[in-house]
């Protein structure tokens, strides 16, 4: 995710602003038509695989993928002001943004998400830009498209859509279609921008990601998909999903990588990656870790874990079974090369 969400964390552990709600999983899966949340075969049926294809190449290298590191964190240390919507430096600064993907390509990322997390209707409505969903995701697909061409293209363009910023009903206001709708605007976008795949991130509700997946699908029924959700309260999301419920929700809406990113450092997403592996063994995993846990140092968000933690981290989530490693808020560019470096290091050992 590209904002701290600091304000959330009350002084008791627990966090303000949602009710918990703890059976949100199984349930949906009798609801899963085929037509909208079609698996991995199916979907190549429909488009011949072309949109796979460089997806399926990736995989077939072998473990592990690198994704990349913090956006938010970057674009705050190159001037962003807190509140300001980091979307909208896809066109107004478009050098740092690609200064930011460049670092990670050169750390060794082989999946690169877009300058894109609050780039819905909903959020960019917040600062009067619901006009110019199209314009910043577009643009944001094709600043990265650029950087990684320009790095030899070997790595993944990844569309990134994160949380509408709304809760949905009936706890909160937002009409399940009409998350939909906006999922669906964001991911033509990016898709038009030519990204290789979608990355749905820093989920909490799994009505919501199920509406994430569905837009998705109805502009691009065969594009890869990863999907992530953050596991910060106690072991469970915000709104009390279990990894176990996640992973099996997830794999049935057909999602292509499932796992967890941001959150309250490595030591909570490590057991994440371990129950989602017990319950579903041949799913790809995905863990993207925020730097530590996010303390608040003069109203700001600080992340302590050192690009070393962090790689010693990431052979512990390999080994736990997560095929895609990369890092989330208050991870840099270092971190992600140090990663990389104990990623190889440990491919060697195995083989
Ligand atoms: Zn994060």
């Amino acid at each position: 995710m590209t904002e701290p969400r600091r304000s959330r964390r009350l002084p008791d552990g627990t966090r303000s602003g949602v009710p918990g709600r703890v059976d949100a999983g199984p349930g949906l899966l009798e609801a899963v038509d085929p037509a909208l949340f079609p698996g991995a075969d199916a979907r190549r049926k429909v488009d011949g695989g072309a949109p796979s294809e460089r997806w399926r190449a990736l995989l077939d290298e072998g473990s592990p993928i690198l994704a990349d590191g913090a956006m938010g964190t970057m674009l705050f240390l190159s001037g962003l002001q807190f509140g300001d919507p980091p979307e909208v430096w896809n066109l107004t600064q478009p050098d740092v943004v690609r200064r930011i993907h460049r670092g990670y390509l050169e750390a060794g990322s082989r999946i690169l998400l877009t300058n894109t997390f609050g780039g819905n209707r909903l959020r960019l409505g917040l600062h009067r830009l619901e006009e110019r969903v199209a314009e910043l995701n577009q643009t944001a697909a094709i600043l990265l498209r650029s950087e990684v061409e320009a790095a030899g293209g070997r790595a993944l363009v990844a569309g990134d859509i994160g949380p509408s910023g709304a809760i949905m009903a009936p706890m909160g206001t937002l009409d399940y279609q009409e998350a939909v709708d906006v999922f669906a605007e964001q991911a033509a976008a990016l898709v038009a921008g030519g990204v290789d795949l979608i990355w749905i991130e820093t989920m909490s509700d799994l009505t919501e990601i199920r509406a994430a997946i569905e837009g998705v699908r109805l502009v691009a029924p065969g594009i890869p998909l990863i999907t992530t959700m953050t596991f910060d309260t106690r072991g469970r999301t915000m709104m009390g999903v279990t990894p176990e419920q996640a992973v099996e929700a997830l794999a049935a809406w057909g999602a292509d990588a499932i796992g967890g990113n941001c959150g309250n450092g490595p030591d909570e997403i490590l057991p994440v990656i371990s129950r989602m592996r017990a319950v579903a063994s041949d799913v790809i995993l995905v863990a993207k870790s925020n730097a530590g846990m996010p303390e608040l140092v003069d109203m700001r968000a600080v992340y302590r874990a050192s690009p070393e933690t962090m790689a010693a981290a990431a052979t512990e989530m390999q080994a736990a079974g997560a095929l895609i490693v990369g890092a989330c808020c208050g991870s840099t560019p270092d971190h992600l090369r140090v990663m990389h470096g104990a990623l190889v290091a440990g491919r060697r050992v195995l083989s």
